[in-house]
């Protein structure tokens, strides 16, 4: 009796072994839900940041850091946005910067922030843009540059991998034609960003981005800068603010008062979608909607302007 129960114990720590799955852990969630897509069937795949938390100003807990310890592939975004990893990183031999790859068509934070300083922040000028999972092409390269990572460290999986990324690629595509219709009515209308985060989406559609209060969350917006955006509200220039969930300052509020310009939100982190098959697509309409619904002039004149009266037809 005893003896039985040994064998099966033993035989089910063998098979529980041979058929442990390669594990992978990201940071931001919607890196998450692009590793979701490539590893669907073949690996697991886990997420360092909790719902709605920002990677400007994470902190990790020595929990977190035993996660990603523990995976066979550790993925992260960079220096240039998560400083919080940039002390341990050098010493996993897990670890993969996407900043640091080839093959990724990064775009610079240009000269001329005027809130920029010398604090050692690296969220700053003439650095990677580190948000790079909010372009398609940019999601297109990374999911590339992941997939053969993949196939490299786990080939017996090889053809999986090749197959969810075809299919990813091939979503993307199709919801990125979607995206682009239905922004292409509200492109050419102004607004401004809480935080210079969406540059990746924004020239992927030709947006109209006039501007940000602050080119990285954990700083606040400058004196100089918010005179300047005040201005160019005052002058009709913009329809629209966005705040984001993760950060609410009360100064956007303030500097909207007394204009017609509305207030939307842009949620670069998918706070709200679990992660699923097909998140990341998802994450992408939410973030076009987002854009839509505030852009659109025709929803913010829904009320009868002066002198304006609704005529017949
Ligand atoms: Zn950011």
């Amino acid at each position: 009796m005893m003896r039985k129960f040994y064998w099966l114990v033993l035989l089910t720590v063998f098979s529980s072994m041979a058929s442990a799955q390669f594990s992978v852990v990201t940071t931001v969630k919607p890196l998450n839900m692009i590793v979701t897509e490539l590893t669907q069937g073949v690996a697991q795949t886990h997420q360092l940041l909790p719902d709605g938390s920002s990677p400007h100003d994470f902190a990790l807990r020595p929990s977190d850091l035993q996660l990603v310890k523990d995976a066979d592939l550790f993925i992260w975004l960079g220096p240039e946005l998560e400083t919080f990893l940039s002390r341990i990183t050098p010493n996993l031999d897990n670890a993969f910067a996407l900043t640091a790859q080839p093959g990724i068509d990064f775009y610079h934070y240009e000269d001329g922030h005027d809130d920029h300083s010398h604090d050692g922040h690296n969220h700053g000028e003439g650095t990677i843009d580190p948000h790079i999972w909010l372009g398609p092409q940019q999601a297109q390269q990374v999911a590339t540059v992941i997939t053969a990572k993949l196939v490299e460290l786990d080939p017996a999986n090889g053809e999986h991998y090749q197959a969810n990324l075809a299919a990813f690629n091939q979503n993307l595509q199709s919801i990125s034609q979607q995206i682009e219709e239905s922004l292409a009515p509200v492109r050419t209308n102004g607004y401004f960003v809480f935080h210079d985060a969406y540059g990746y989406f924004e020239r992927e559609y030709g947006l109209n981005h006039l501007g940000h209060f602050t080119v990285s969350p954990d700083r606040r917006p400058g004196a100089k800068t918010l005179v300047a955006i005040k201005r160019q509200l005052a002058d009709d220039q913009a329809v629209c603010v966005f705040k984001e969930p993760q950060f609410e300052p009360a100064v956007i509020n303030s500097i909207v008062r007394g204009t017609e310009v509305k207030v939307g939100e842009l949620d670069p982190v998918a706070s709200t979608i679990p992660v699923s098959a097909g998140s990341y697509f998802v994450f992408l309409e939410q973030l076009a909607a987002q854009f839509t619904q505030c852009l659109d002039v025709q929803k913010q004149t829904q009320l009868p302007a002066e002198g304006e009266a609704h005529s017949a037809g």
